[in-house]
């Protein structure tokens, strides 16, 4: 199998490659990874390179390029025919999409116009698109939200990822792309492996920020607690990574079976945690107090976010098996050290 994966350097990218490099379809595939690295790290693509020769895939190769670079993105897909193609790359905070929504509309759908139209004259007829609970309508308030649910995104981030849902269903209808779109609820935790995890710059995810070390003088924000949530905070799912990558491996044996169709699929547990609740059982993880200040809401946060992922488990036979609060805020714990290692060196 061919495999072309966009954002394979980044959080969820990685965890993909280095899950689909160890299942039995992993073995004899060939594999082309592109990445700019602005959110990605040249350090996963030597790890999972290594990874790869151990485990006799065919061939791994990786670009440092941009999906915004037409003509080469055109040849790439042309080249390489890829029987399956992975999109993970794109722009992933919200309140930086809405800061500059410019810069997320041209790395979040113009890519994806490229990439496809590049692909509409292959082979290619499998795609897995990482989309984002940010699609739902925030005020709707009939939780955990299923697929059918009311579709209407807070922010320009949520906006991007719906505008491509669209389009993707547009290309399963007109030219018989078979699609497996992943609404991710949010992604966390860390590889058991001890090898990947959550890297960005500069951080502005929950679990990261909360593992960092603070202090009375600088203390770790939470972003408003006049919620209509239990305790004033937002409510979010998080998912473990390890999951959400388990759940693309499911796609490829879907997409082989069904060969065409547009499916959308949550990925998430169920279950809402709010920023406080995080925040306590991160300080009873680490085995220290987490000094906090409540500041004001940050823009285009939605209130609630809890995943109805039955769809998933019903079709895919996907069940989170990683997501357990304690095993996501070890796992995180444990990549932050190697983190810190790393960027030392
Ligand atoms: N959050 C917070 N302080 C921070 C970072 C995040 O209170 O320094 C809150 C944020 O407002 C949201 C939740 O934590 O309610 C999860 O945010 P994150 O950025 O991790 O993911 P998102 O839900 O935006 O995808």
């Amino acid at each position: 199998m061919k495999l072309l994966v966009t954002g394979g350097a980044g959080y969820i990218g990685s965890h993909f490659l280095e899950s689909f490099i160890d299942s039995e379809s992993g073995h004899d595939s060939k594999i082309w990874v592109i990445d700019d690295l602005s959110g990605g790290h040249s350090e996963f693509i030597d790890v999972l390179r290594i990874q790869a020769k151990k485990r006799g895939v065919a061939e791994f190769h990786f670009d440092k390029r941009s999906l915004l670079e037409e003509e080469f993105v055109t040849r790439l897909v042309k080249d390489v025919n890829p029987d399956v193609v992975f999109h993970f790359a794109g722009k992933i905070s919200v309140g930086e999409s809405v800061k500059k929504p410019d810069l997320y509309f041209n790395n979040n759908v113009k890519t994806a116009k490229i990439l496809l139209s590049a692909l509409e004259h292959t082979q290619c007829r499998q795609f897995v698109f990482s989309s984002t609970a940010a699609v739902y309508q925030p005020s709707f308030d009939q939780q955990p939200l299923r697929e059918e649910f009311p579709l209407g995104p807070s922010n320009p981030y949520g906006e991007n990822k719906l505008q491509v849902e669209n389009m993707l269903e547009h290309a399963a209808k007109q030219w018989g792309l078979g699609v497996v779109v992943f609404r991710y609820f949010n992604a966390a935790g860390a590889s058991p492996s001890g090898r990947f995890g959550e890297w960005h710059e500069p951080e502005t995810h929950l679990i990261p920020l909360l593992l960092a070390k603070y202090d009375e003088t600088d203390k770790f924000k939470v972003f408003g607690s006049d919620y209509s949530t239990r305790d004033g905070t937002c409510v979010r799912d998080y998912i473990h990574v390890s999951d959400l990558a388990s759940a693309h491996v499911k796609a490829v044996q879907y997409l082989k079976a069904c060969k065409s169709g547009f499916e959308i699929f949550n990925l998430g547990t169920n279950r809402g945690v709010t920023v406080l609740e995080m925040l306590n059982a991160a300080s009873v993880a680490v085995g220290r107090k987490i000094p906090f200040d409540v500041v004001a809401r940050r823009e285009g946060d939605p209130a609630v976010l809890v995943a109805s992922a039955e769809k998933a488990q019903k079709i895919l036979g996907w069940e989170p098996k990683h997501s357990e609060l304690n095993h996501i805020l070890m796992t995180a714990d444990r990549w932050m050290k190697t983190l810190a290692a790393i960027q030392k060196r």
